[in-house]
Formats: C-alpha cells, sequence, structure tokens
C-alpha cells in the first residue's frame, strides 16, 4: 500500500507526459494514458486522485472523456486539471463548465503545475475524510445510521435483481439507563464501543454492514442471507455481547449487560421499500423487550 497519491496524466503526445511526469514523479505515484479510451480503462483501474487531461486528442477529446468521467460514480469526484495549449478564455470555460477543477496552459511551468496539483490534491483529500466523517459514527467508528440507509437502499436494488434475500438485524442493550445511572456516562460510552467491537466480531461476511443506528441502538444489514443464516449471525452476536461479560449491577435480566434483538428476512423484489426490513426488525425487537428482554425474535415476511 502505497501513501503516495496517485495522478492519472493523459495526453497524446509522449513528450507532454514526460515533461509532466519528471516534475511529478518525485511525490506522486503517476500513471499515464495516450487516448481517451485507455484513460478510461487506467482511471478505473488505478482510482487516481487527481487526473490531468489533454484537451485535443485524436478521438476521444479530453472533453469527452471528461463528460465520461462525470458520469461515472467511481470517478466523478476525481479533480480533472485540463492541460491546454490553446490559451484560449474559451476552452478553459468549456473545460470548467464541464466539471474540471481547474486548467494549466502549455508549455506548463514545474514551479505553478506543483503548486496547482499540490492544493487541489490536499482539497480532495480533505473532501474525502469530511465525506467519510459525515457517514461514521464517531464514538464506535461504525457506519452511522446515515450510511446504513443509504447501503440498505442500494442493496434492496441491488438484491432485487436475483430475488435475493436480505436480512436486517436490530439490537438493543437492555437496561441501559440503568447502566448510565449506576456507572457513569463515560462507562456507557465504553459499554457502547466494545458492543459495536463484538458486532463487527460476529459479522463475517465482507458485504454484511454493521451500524450504530441510535443511541445504544445498532443495526446489521445482512445482503444474501436467509433466516437461517441471519439466526445464526444474531446468536453469534449474543455469543459475543456474553463473552464481553461487562458487568451491569441493576439490569433486570442478568448480572451483565446483555441485548434484545429483532430480525427480519424476506426475498427483495422490485419495488419493495427499504424501510420495510427495519420497520419489521423493529417490531421483532419490540416483542423480545416485551417478553422480558435478553432474546432474539425473528419473522420471515
Ligand atoms: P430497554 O431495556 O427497554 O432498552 O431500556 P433502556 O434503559 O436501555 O432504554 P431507554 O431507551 O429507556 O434508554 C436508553 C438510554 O441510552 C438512555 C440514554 O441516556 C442512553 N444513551 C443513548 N445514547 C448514549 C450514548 O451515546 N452514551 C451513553 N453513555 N448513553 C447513551
Ligand atoms: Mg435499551
Ligand atoms: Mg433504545
Amino acid at each position: 500500500m502505497t501513501e503516495r497519491p496517485t495522478i492519472l496524466i493523459v495526453d497524446d503526445e509522449i513528450s507532454n507526459i514526460e515533461i509532466m511526469n519528471a516534475i511529478l514523479e518525485d511525490d506522486y505515484e503517476v500513471c499515464f494514458a495516450t487516448s481517451g479510451h485507455q484513460a478510461l480503462e487506467t482511471a478505473r483501474n488505478a482510482l487516481p486522485d487527481l487526473i490531468l487531461l489533454d484537451i485535443l486528442m485524436p478521438g476521444m477529446d479530453g472533453y469527452e472523456l471528461c463528460g465520461h468521467l462525470k458520469r461515472e460514480a467511481m470517478l466523478a469526484d476525481v479533480p480533472v486539471i485540463f492541460t491546454t495549449g490553446l490559451g484560449d478564455t474559451e476552452d478553459e470555460v468549456r473545460g470548467l463548465s464541464l466539471g474540471a477543477i481547474d486548467y494549466v496552459t502549455k508549455p506548463v511551468q514545474p514551479v505553478a503545475l506543483r503548486a496547482r496539483v499540490g492544493n487541489h490534491i490536499q482539497l480532495k483529500r480533505m473532501r474525502d475524510r469530511l465525506a467519510e466523517m459525515a457517514v461514521t459514527d464517531a464514538l464506535t467508528g461504525l457506519s452511522n445510521r446515515r450510511r446504513m440507509e443509504e447501503v440498505l437502499r442500494l442493496e434492496t436494488a441491488r438484491l432485487a435483481r436475483g430475488s435475493d434475500w436480505l436480512s436486517v438485524i436490530l439490537l438493543d442493550i437492555d437496561f441501559f439507563k440503568q447502566f448510565n445511572d449506576t456507572y457513569g456516562h463515560p462507562a456507557g460510552d465504553r459499554c457502547i464501543t466494545m458492543i459495536a467491537a463484538a458486532l463487527n466480531r460476529a459479522l463475517r461476511r465482507s458485504s454484511d454492514l454493521s451500524a450504530r443506528y441510535g443511541g445504544e441502538e445498532f443495526a446489521c444489514i445482512l445482503p444474501g442471507t436467509d433466516e437461517a443464516g441471519a439466526m445464526v449471525v444474531a446468536r453469534e452476536i449474543g455469543e459475543q455481547v456474553r463473552k464481553l461479560a461487562i458487568p451491569h449491577e441493576r439490569s433486570g435480566v442478568a448480572p451483565v449487560v446483555t441485548i434484545s434483538m429483532g430480525v427480519a428476512t424476506a426475498r427483495c423484489l422490485p419495488g419493495m421499500a427499504a424501510d420495510l426490513w427495519v420497520r419489521e426488525a423493529d417490531r421483532q425487537l419490540y416483542l423480545s423487550k416485551a417478553q422480558g428482554r435478553n432474546r432474539i425474535n425473528a419473522m420471515a415476511f
């Protein structure tokens, strides 16, 4: 794994690529392409942090390529700097209106190119960090509710194409108000963090998602998992939480911290709303609470 940002240089003239590479190679991983089609291919594979893009190229020109990049979800946020020999304001404006972030005129000035590239890379990193923070729960590092709902929406659409299973588990810490009252809020925070880690240990597939759904509530999205599979995961979560053995002298069910769970499972069909699973899981969770807590209720609908 390299820490250095990657820059993709696109230019049909090798000599231009060589000049820019010489300016940037000390600070960046540089890859290059000599045509629009090759550039798309390389960009998809390398996921660069920035693209330096020539306008005039035979076949697909820089404008057209920029349009393609901006329409691809994985590449749309990669900053594009046009490199133009034209020195023509109209061309620059057209490039910027297509979503390019900046332009440099050829022949490039090494100091100016380095400065502009450095600035845009730094801004891109900051944007990425903010975007990641916006979907991450600060206390536990799990996905937050926003990302969970986004993933659920994407997964229901994807799974519906194959009428595949989807399960959702909601879980809630039992008597957590009493835990806070007894041990203090900071201890409550540590408890939430430990439960989050236990949850991550119980989930094994890379497509599974664990999220902090609310204060002391968590959610798991299990794509391609039927009811039996979801029960295995829920029991494993329960087992991992039991292993933590966090003392809770004022719990009404056990001398340690316990959780209640609700599991909802259904085949995804086109048009099914993503929140059906959450609503059913919530109903099952409510049943688990009503029946005395520290248990699992499941429903396939
Ligand atoms: P039940 O068994 O029915 O779930 O009872 P409960 O006490 O766990 O549920 P209730 O919803 O009444 O209380 C939840 C408590 O969780 C109240 C709130 O102060 C606490 N809580 C929510 N978010 C946090 C947090 O981030 N940190 C801490 N320490 N406590 C939190
Ligand atoms: Mg609770
Ligand atoms: Mg609660």
